[in-house]
């Protein structure tokens, strides 16, 4: 049988990717994708904009988001799939979100400027291209600067969540994310799930939490995931009846290891997958 590939975790300049949502879809039809889904942090801006080129040049757009949520000792990052936008209760909690951001981000160059840098907001918004900052516009801005060498170092030394220059951004708590994602139709799976710094039965007492509050997929495919964690991931979608989902966390040239499609180049994510996702869409809207 001839095979369909997809790629259901992607970045574009609405948040810190490189590709405007035009070019993300343009690139997916152009390596023969099936389908491609739009997965900003925190936001669902670049989904309209991804929407119409998909409808024009022909490419399943699936819509999403990628939130932040908050979670003790690790990081939770909840993807939103085939997520309305427009849905009132999700486009003021987004809102909230970007409002975050504009709090946080002078006071993280606040720091940085304490401790001898000559930066400034501007030139890292000019960076983001009108999207959302972030902390890898903060970061490459500081390597332009000459005050690292590596993006890698201005995390490590700055932008890490225990480095001179952090600052905490608000983030929901996982049942209020859940809601967003799910008022919006969407449906709700957890991200790169060794990010959690929880595996084994840890990790699966996560998962049993997180469908208590609504989780209906997880991650299983993924850049980084190591054969043995893909293994245990199926695992436990299957034990909790959660859909298989798999994206390479594309972000352009902002991660150049990581391609479009196929990750660090041996990552194929079959379409199969998104008819399962378009299921449980289908069987949560007739609830
Ligand atoms: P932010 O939206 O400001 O929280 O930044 C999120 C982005 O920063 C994601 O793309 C992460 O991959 C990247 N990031 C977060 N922590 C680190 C880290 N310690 N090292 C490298 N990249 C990181
Ligand atoms: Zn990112
Ligand atoms: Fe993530
Ligand atoms: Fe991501």
């Amino acid at each position: 049988m001839d095979h369909g590939w997809i790629d259901l975790h992607t970045h574009t300049t609405a948040s810190d990717g490189s590709l405007t949502p035009t070019q993300l879809v343009e690139a997916a039809i152009s390596i023969g994708l099936e389908a491609v889904a739009v997965t900003d942090h925190d936001t669902a801006d670049g989904v309209e904009e991804a929407l119409d080129a998909g409808a024009r040049l022909g490419i399943r757009l699936v819509t999403g988001i990628e939130i932040s949520a908050q979670l003790e000792g690790g990081t939770l990052h909840l993807l939103g799939y085939e997520i309305d936008p427009l849905e009132e209760g999700f486009a003021s909690g987004t809102t909230r979100l970007k409002q975050a951001r504009i709090d946080r981000n002078p006071k993280i160059i606040r720091k940085l400027q304490d401790l001898g840098i000559p930066i400034k907001l501007e030139q890292v918004e000019a960076k983001a291209s009108g999207g959302l900052v972030g902390r890898p516009h903060i970061a490459e801005t500081l390597l332009e600067l000459g005050a690292v060498t590596t993006v890698q170092e201005a995390f490590d030394k700055y932008l890490a969540s225990d480095s001179s220059a952090y600052e905490h951004k608000f983030r929901y708590e996982p049942a209020a994310a859940f809601q967003l994602i799910l008022g919006a139709g969407g449906i709700p799976v957890m991200a790169h799930p060794y990010q959690t710094n929880r595996e084994g039965e840890e990790l699966r007492r996560l998962v049993a939490d997180l469908k208590e509050l609504g989780l209906e997929g997880i991650e299983v495919h993924y850049s980084h995931h190591t054969p043995a964690q893909t293994v245990f991931y199926r695992k436990l979608a299957d034990e909790f009846d959660l859909v298989q989902t798999g994206g390479t966390d594309f972000h352009g040239s902002r991660k150049k290891e990581i391609q479009l499609g196929w990750g660090k180049g041996d990552l194929r994510v079959p379409v199969e997958l998104l008819e399962a996702l378009d299921r449980r869409v289908a069987r949560l809207s007739a609830i």
